[in-house]
């Protein structure tokens, strides 16, 4: 190992987690020591545009100051209470999530997928006490294609066979459905035992799946008449990432903070917010609520040691506060069609790229190869070589991410990458 004058090599890092870490992930083989806004950069001193903010949780780009200052200060001052007893960051902060989203309470978590959890638990104990459903026979709709994170309930309803295999025995208690179909909602809804349906208002795992612009609006009519809970599951499309605040606002007019629209905004009874709402500095989770609903968890019933510590709460109300001061849900918007209208052209030019597809700055491009080659994956190679780090998602589809405070000018200097590394590549 090169060691000398104490600095490793990507190469020594990268064997060293390949020899002491569990290999659960496959990473590009780039190794990051520094982030600053839309940058980041490897140990050998190379820059590269960050095109996937981890999976969007750097929505507010890399080591953001505010959020490190108000990450910092609170550390030094108190990090962990436990919820046994109260600590003076989490009121301020409850106060702020819910008049910030418009829900009347919160319940935090830490990642995703323990929220994802919660608003599970959450919507059968209400289906159970509110809504005159069988003792242990509640059943939620979801989607083919889904990611709803990675425990073992939420594996039971996922079709994702490397997820799923070996993993079993199962959690019962979920039905699927095609994705963007309501013909298909509605069916399973006359089923008896509904409780709720879980749904990413665009599937992001799955390739950036936009559905038909009335799908979500309709699905919630559906639910409501059925008495149904719709839950948004938010954690990737959530926090201006795909040109609004929230993917459930729809094209709506609003320019900075939420109005709620009526004429595009899809309230959800349950809505689940993860990712960004770190500001990608800490994990940081929600489950949002109105009381009829939120209600139904009573002491001891559900928790978790570090949810609501005061470092999580600080760190939000400052993620979310920098989400309405440098209008990201607005430059979202106009560089996301911006990036579509550039891709669009390139992809005229070319046999490599079919389509590119999302809303905001959530975007994909469909490689003209099968899921199974490495095409996309090489490609991801040539753009980490030309300065660009992004990673494939399904095979042959290349997600783009970068974070929202990217400006016109840097986001054009992408564009030109993109368009160079595709001109140039050889399969
Ligand atoms: C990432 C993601 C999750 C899981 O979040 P983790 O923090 O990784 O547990 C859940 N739902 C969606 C839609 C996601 O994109």
């Amino acid at each position: 190992m090169n060691m000398t004058n104490g600095k490793m090599t990507s190469a020594d890092l990268i064997a060293m987690e390949e020899k002491h870490g569990a290999h659960n992930y496959h990473p590009l083989e780039v190794v990051l020591k520094r982030g600053e806004g839309v940058y980041v950069w490897d140990v050998e001193g190379k820059q590269y545009f960050d095109f996937l903010s981890a999976y969007s949780a750097v929505n507010q780009g890399h080591c953001h100051p505010k959020i490190i200052a108000a990450m910092v200060d609170q550390a030094k001052r108190l990090t962990l209470t436990s919820r046994a007893f109260y600590n003076d960051s989490l009121g301020p902060y409850e106060q702020f999530m819910t008049e910030y989203f418009g829900f009347d309470k919160v319940l935090p978590m830490n990642t995703g997928a323990e929220a994802v959890e919660t608003a599970i638990k959450l919507c059968r104990k209400w289906a159970y006490e509110k809504n005159n459903i069988a003792e242990d026979q509640a059943k939620i709709i979801v989607c083919e294609n889904n990611f709803h994170g990675r425990t073992t309930t939420i594996v039971s309803f996922s079709n994702d066979a490397v997820a799923r295999k070996n993993f079993g025995p199962f959690t019962g208690g979920f039905i699927r459905i095609p994705y963007n179909d309501l013909a298909a909602l509605e069916e399973a809804l006359k089923q008896d035992n509904i409780a709720g349906f879980l749904v990413e208002p665009i599937q992001g795992e799955a390739g950036v799946f936009v559905p038909d612009e009335d799908y979500l609006m309709k699905a919630k009519a559906l639910c409501a008449e059925n008495g149904t809970l719709f839950i948004a599951d938010e954690v990737q499309t959530g926090i201006a990432r795909t040109g609004s605040l929230l993917s459930v606002c729809g094209d709506c007019s609003c320019t900075n903070t939420c109005q709620k629209d009526p004429k595009t905004y899809v309230q959800p009874d349950i809505l689940i917010l993860g990712k960004a709402l770190s500001g990608g500095a800490y994990p940081v989770s929600a489950v949002l609520a109105d009381n009829a609903i939120m209600e139904v968890i009573k002491p001891g019933q559900h928790g978790s040691t570090f949810g609501g510590n005061p470092v999580a709460a600080k760190v939000a109300v400052a993620a979310l506060e920098i989400v309405t001061d440098e209008r990201l849900a607005e430059n979202s918007r106009r560089l996301g069609q911006l990036f579509r209208k550039e891709m669009n052209r390139i992809i005229k030019g070319t046999d490599l790229v079919n389509s590119v597809r999302g809303k905001g700055l959530l975007n994909a491009i469909l490689i003209n190869d099968t899921e199974e080659s490495d095409t996309a994956w090489n490609i991801c190679c040539a753009l980490k070589e030309n300065g660009l780090l992004a990673k494939p998602t399904h095979g042959n589809i290349i997600r783009f991410a970068p974070p929202l405070v990217m400006t016109e000018e840097e986001l054009m200097e992408c564009v030109a990458i993109i368009e160079k590394t595709i001109s140039e590549f050889k399969k």
